[in-house]
């Protein structure tokens, strides 16, 4: 049985209200242990002896479906797996699929050194965050592992980001563990060929491992002799063939593989599961195509189910694409992106500079203010709490109103004979029916603006500064 309501998981807590997790009542840290924004340990009572029983048992009752694992250490380890769905609307998605982009060991050390940095330096601003790639995969190439173990070296000296070590000979991999035994990296792979002596490293070193075969079958049976040994940090990759017929069958077993982990709850094979997109460099000799297509890939098995990819190509076409769908993807859909409520400052505002209104919807916020910002335009811009919705919705639904307008601009300070020369608010112009109400309430002069901001220029070409009544 797995607990999926704060009623069942209140009934494991000490129920004393003591508020020592941060929360009013046990009640409230149930909500909290559900939607896995608290862990159980942040209740200090039930760590005690007497609740150990209890203790135990949520654990047990609140582990996800699909196995959790985290790679590398410090503020960069990422988690990866922790699912319990299929599907996104069902709950969210948590751990988002990590981005592994791979360097490896025949490369000169000043390109080596100069492609980490790339890698780790990657970042995109999207809606209030930064969207960056998670780890360095570095493939044995040459063969040697003396070679491979000093590019694991160099690179382990030039970022913090967790390290895949990728190669089929173990005693590459050991010799690569050597230098890095200490920052958890994964190791790739365990084969049908290699799996006894890839096991011995997996156990001796501590280290989560990969399990590599396109047979679920043969996939099952070695995760079943690790798991025997007591190696539970297990990643499958069932192979991932870029094109055709066989990249159909690719994309049937994760499928698989996810349902039976979380539908048919076969904890023996519900481990994450690794892409390797890169594969699409091994069938397309043009880089432009590879490039297309190891996105093409990466988005499918972001979407279905991979929980951590490997990647080659650095150009931006296809970065922004992988970083923006997997940020899509594991966006909570239960709670709407929003920013801050307030009054702010877009450039350098002046008393004559306009006031605009818009929403806390994070999406429409932000391209609001890009549109503003890239056009040069010094005003000021108002994000009204609707509770994280967009301009329409919101006039329909009534989350935003005159009475919000007004409230928006005084819990701010923002005194319009102070601040400008004109006491006059620009509404979206798919706000256009809140006008009189707005006038009414705040006492302001109110022009209506373009429907989307994109207009905003153009708009102000021909509105601003406004015209004398
Ligand atoms: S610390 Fe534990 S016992 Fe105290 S209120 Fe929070 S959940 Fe309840």
């Amino acid at each position: 049985m797995k607990l999926n309501s704060p009623l069942q998981v209140y009934k494991y807590l000490p129920q004393t209200n003591c508020a020592e997790c941060g929360e009013a009542t046990c009640m409230a840290f149930a909500s909290h242990l559900i939607d896995r924004s608290k862990k159980i340990d942040d209740c200090p009572p039930i760590l005690k002896e007497n609740f150990k029983k209890k203790y135990l048992e949520l654990q047990t009752l609140l582990a996800p479906e699909i196995h959790e694992i985290t790679i590398g250490t410090g503020e960069h380890a990422k988690r990866i797996g922790g699912d319990d769905i299929l599907y996104r609307h069902q709950l969210t998605f948590f751990d988002p699929t990590a981005l592994a982009y791979d360097v490896w060991d025949t490369m000169p050390e000043n390109d080596l050194v100069e492609r980490v940095n790339k890698i780790q330096n990657f970042r995109k601003f999207y809606v209030g965050k930064f969207l960056k790639v998670d780890m360095v995969a570095v493939r044995c190439v040459s063969g040697d592992a003396l070679k491979f173990a000093a590019a694991v070296r160099k690179v382990s000296e030039t970022t913090k980001l967790p390290l895949v070590l990728c190669s089929f000979d173990p005693a590459a991999i050991k010799a690569a563990l050597d230098v890095v035994k200490d920052k958890n990296p994964l190791i790739y792979a365990a084969t049908e060929k290699n799996w006894i002596e890839v096991s011995e490293l997996a156990l001796n070193y501590k280290v989560p491992v990969v399990l590599y075969s396109s047979d679920l079958d043969k996939l099952k049976s070695m995760a079943l002799t690790f798991r025997e040994m007591g190696i539970k940090d297990l990643i499958l990759d069932p192979g991932t063939y870029p094109q055709g017929k066989q990249l159909k069958d690719t994309f049937e077993r994760f499928i698989k593989l996810r349902r039976a982990g979380i539908k048919e709850g076969q904890k023996d094979i519900a481990y994450p599961i690794m892409a390797v997109p890169l594969n699409a460099w091994l069938v397309f000799k043009d880089a432009v195509a590879a490039s297309y297509w190891e996105t093409v890939l990466a988005s499918m098995f972001t979407v279905r189910y991979g929980d951590i990819l490997i990647l080659h190509s650095l150009e931006p076409y296809a970065m922004l694409p992988e970083v923006h769908i997997r940020d899509t993807i594991y966006t909570d859909p239960r709670t709407p992106v929003k920013v801050a409520p307030g009054v702010n400052e877009v450039g350098s505002p002046t008393k004559d500079s306009p006031v605009i209104v818009t929403t806390n919807f994070a999406l429409t916020y932000y391209t609001v203010e890009s549109d503003l910002s890239s056009n040069k335009i010094n005003c000021y811009l108002a994000a009204v709490d609707t509770d994280g919705i967009g301009v329409e919705a919101a006039v329909a639904g009534g989350q935003l109103t005159a009475a919000k307008i007004k409230d928006t601009f005084q819990k701010a300070n923002f005194e319009f004979k102070d601040k400008t020369s004109h006491s006059t608010l620009i509404l979206p112009g798919l706000a256009a029916r809140l006008q009189g109400d707005v006038e009414d309430v705040t006492g302001l002069r109110v022009m209506i603006g373009p429907p989307d901001s994109g207009r905003i220029p153009g708009w102000m070409e021909k509105n601003w500064p406004p015209k004398p009544k």
